[in-house]
């Protein structure tokens, strides 16, 4: 048997109360995850800055100036993506504890999410038909 199979039968055998009780420690454990990210990657950040020395780059490398740039801001992208996943995991672990009956049901058709979807991504709000639907509506 996969351990999926084993966690799926086991999904069916929860309570609504151990169910909710599982997600909001998983989402607790990715929001921690998130947060030490977010950390690493100021830090990681702060010492590039430095290492480069802001001013001696600046006029040895005047025509790097676009690289460096882009440098930044490719820094930066990847912290607000992890800002971005720390904020829905925020989201979702208010819908946890606000509307408890509703979390991992899809905010589209209100189907429950499948348990395994919900253990891999906690902070999901649809299911995965109506996030493919949305996706295509994107293009
Ligand atoms: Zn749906």
């Amino acid at each position: 048997m996969t351990p999926s199979a084993t966690k799926a039968k086991k999904a069916k055998t929860m309570t609504r109360d151990q169910f909710l009780k599982h997600f909001e420690k998983r989402l607790l454990e990715e929001r921690a995850r998130a947060v030490k990210e977010l950390g690493m990657y100021s830090d990681a950040f702060n010492v590039s800055a430095q290492d480069a020395g802001a001013e001696s780059a600046y006029s040895f490398h005047m025509a790097d100036q676009g690289t460096d740039a882009m440098e930044r801001e490719k820094a930066f992208l990847f912290a607000s993506q992890e800002g971005r996943f720390l904020w829905h995991i925020d989201q979702a672990l208010r819908r946890l504890y606000r509307d408890p009956d509703n979390y991992g049901k899809c905010m589209s058709c209100h189907a429950p999410l499948m348990f395994e979807r919900l253990d891999a991504l906690p902070h999901a709000r649809y299911c995965i038909e109506c996030k493919q639907r949305e996706e295509d509506a994107k293009r």
